[in-house]
Parts: C-alpha cells; sequence; structure tokens
C-alpha cells in the first residue's frame, strides 16, 4: 500500500510519513501544491493525506483536479480547526474523509488504513482469507492453520499486499511500487529476499503452498499451483 502526503509544513510532513511507515505503508511526501498533483497524476496511490493550505495549489482545488480527471485515489483531508465551511467544501469535492488540526498521529494512520480498506475491494471484511491463512487487518495478526505466525513490518506489509490481489499476479515492479517507498533501487533483489522469508514463513510445513513463483513475472497467491 502506497500513501502520497501533500503537506508544506515539512514537520507534520514528516511525523505523519512515520507514523504511516510504521503501519508498513510505503509513503512519499511533498511539500507544494504544484507537486502534489502531478505525483498523485503520475503514481497510482492507494491513499492521500492532503492538506488544504498549500503553496502553489491549494488542497482543494488539486482535489476538484483529480476527480474531473477520473482519479478516485481515496483522499484524507486535513483541515484548519472549525473550518466547518472547508469541511463542506471538500467532502463536495469528492474527499472520503477529513481530520480536523490539530489531529492524533494514530488516529490519521487509523483513517488512512480504513480508507485503503474501503478501496481495495475487500471493502468491509478486516479479515483477509485464503485456505486456512487468516491475516486480520486490524491487529496485524497472521494464522495459519490455527498457528500464530509473526512478520516484520515490511515482511505483514507484503503478505497484505498479495493477500489482497489474491488469485492476480503481481510483478516485482508494482510490489516494489505498492511496498517500499521510492528510495529503493530497483535493481536489487529485495522483493525476492522478502518473498522468501514470507514463504518460509507462512508456507513451510504446510502441505499446500499458497505463495506462488510465476516464472519471470511476479508472485501469486492462490490455492492451487
Ligand atoms: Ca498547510
Amino acid at each position: 500500500m502506497r500513501v502520497l502526503i501533500i503537506e508544506d509544513e515539512k514537520k507534520s510532513a514528516s511525523f505523519i510519513r512515520r507514523a504511516l511507515q510504521a503501519e508498513g505503508f510505503a509513503v512519499d511526501a511533498v511539500h507544494n501544491g504544484e507537486e502534489g498533483l502531478i505525483a498523485a497524476l503520475t503514481i497510482s496511490y492507494d491513499a492521500i493525506v492532503l492538506d488544504i493550505m498549500l503553496p502553489g495549489r491549494d488542497g482543494l482545488s488539486i482535489l476538484r483536479e483529480l476527480r474531473s480527471k477520473s482519479n478516485h485515489t481515496p483522499v484524507l483531508l486535513l483541515s484548519a480547526r472549525g473550518q466547518v465551511d472547508e469541511r463542506i467544501d471538500g467532502l463536495n469535492a469528492g474527499a472520503d474523509d477529513y481530520l480536523p488540526k490539530p489531529y492524533v498521529l494514530g488516529e490519521l494512520a487509523a483513517r488512512v488504513r480504513a480508507l485503503t480498506r474501503r478501496s481495495s475491494g475487500e471493502s468491509r471484511s478486516v479479515v483477509l482469507k485464503l485456505a486456512d491463512l487468516n491475516v486480520d487487518t486490524v491487529t496485524r495478526k497472521v494464522l495459519r492453520a490455527g498457528q500464530t505466525i509473526d512478520l516484520s513490518t515490511r515482511e505483514y506489509a507484503l503478505l497484505e499486499y498479495l493477500l489482497r490481489s489474491k488469485g492476480r499476479v503481481c510483478g516485482r515492479m508494482q510490489i516494489m511500487e505498492k511496498v517500499w517507498d521510492y528510495d529503493f533501487d530497483p535493481g536489487t533483489n529485495l522483493v525476492d529476499v522478502y518473498i522468501r522469508r514470507v514463504r518460509d514463513k507462512i508456507d513451510a510445513g504446510h502441505a499446500r503452498p499458497l505463495l506462488h513463483t510465476v516464472r519471470g513475472i511476479g508472485y501469486v497467491m492462490k490455492e492451487q499451483q
């Protein structure tokens, strides 16, 4: 899951970035409206955290532009406290949620999580299932055949992404884009390394593997080979 933050206050942007990274999101942050709009239109994000007051182009104008271009990426709008009109305008312009400043970082992260859940097709289901594998996306508890599996934040993010795309083959670049930030060198074999770790944890010792390699293309989670 990849999130874009458009917030001119660099300190706030960096706090938000860290809070979302701790939740396993890949995060990009930009500090002015024009750059924000370009990033939002160029890269496929799973959610955008959008401040209203921005230099270059304000948040509402970015939002209207995205929606007019049929970009439906879920948007969490950050509004100044007490600006009810601003929030109404925001919702009318196509925002999916809003959070008045000052906000609590934990709440912001929870709301972003809820937005990505809603948009991922698994609508209300917070538990992702495949055969005897269960992943609770709220508690992040992973069970295979009733046994708890411990995953690192990044391993979990990779598993959740693949599971949300279950039955569909995900290419390395696609996985890289959704699970890692772009400061990683795409030439590394990071994805393969993490795939191996996740596979060792969820498939080892089980008769039917769930995480499959599609040679030359990528990876897919499904019941049969
Ligand atoms: Ca601002």
